[in-house]
């Protein structure tokens, strides 16, 4: 994500861009709310423009502060357990590029509220006015995400798109009853994709899904 980018979007985008929906499909995401928000949003917009050939080939980039944008298919799997439904208010910790935050707040959410600890990428973030023109209902926040945002709760969404240590008390606090979150918790060399779910009394429930690799989700804010 740069200043002054051009951004286009041509058809050559469009067709990679569609050969990743097939993919996405194949691999198994059936939500087509979530493959349409995929195959709409400009995936190259959110890296450098190195990568402009290879931005829908399903793996992650870098992007600044030595971080990565997640693989499409992680995005996808991550959407589609969150279940968005238009007028909710989600909280996304670690924004990075920007890229799953988009896809939250183009499938209907009324706020996507998003935090980052790297400064020099929630700077980055600040700068990209192409984006914030688009979806005004995103508001970036730069901080601890283990801490969430008390001012804003409760949300009917989480999504954590780091490596979590472990399942984060303040964000479960925050959470809606009837919400839920969708974090992937470290185990052995990987991280266990888990959701889990606020019931009327209190109790959690806890789903697991597929392994995947993230990097590491940190306390306490860089720069
Ligand atoms: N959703 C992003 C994923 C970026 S990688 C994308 O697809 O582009 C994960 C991000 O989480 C990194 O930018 C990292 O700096 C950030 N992160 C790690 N720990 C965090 C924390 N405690 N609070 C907020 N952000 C965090």
């Amino acid at each position: 994500m740069r200043k002054n980018r051009e951004y286009l979007d041509g058809f050559q985008h469009k067709g990679m861009r569609k050969k990743l929906v097939d993919i996405l499909r194949e691999k198994g995401i059936t939500d087509e709310a979530v493959l349409a928000a995929i195959n709409k949003i400009p995936r190259h917009f959110f890296l450098d423009s190195a990568f402009d050939k290879i931005a829908y080939e399903n793996r992650a980039f870098p992007i600044s502060a030595e971080q990565t944008i997640s693989h499409p298919y992680t995005v996808a799997y991550q959407t589609q357990l969150l279940q968005i439904k238009k007028g909710e208010k989600v909280l996304e910790i670690g924004t990075g590029s920007i890229y799953q935050t988009t896809i939250l707040s183009e499938l209907g959410a009324q706020w996507v509220y998003t935090i980052e600890r790297q400064k020099k990428l929630y700077e980055e973030q600040q700068e990209y006015y192409y984006f914030r023109k688009q979806y005004p209902n995103i508001k970036f926040f730069y901080g601890d995400g283990f801490q969430g945002l008390p001012t804003f709760a409760p949300f009917d969404k989480i999504i954590i798109t780091a490596a979590a240590p472990f399942i984060p008390p303040k964000l479960i606090e925050q959470l809606k009853v009837g919400g839920c979150m969708v974090i992937p918790v470290d185990e052995a060399d990987n991280q266990r994709m888990m959701r889990i779910t606020k019931l009327e009394n209190g109790d959690l429930k806890e789903e697991l899904f597929e392994e995947f690799s993230f990097v590491p989700m940190l306390t306490g804010k860089n720069g």
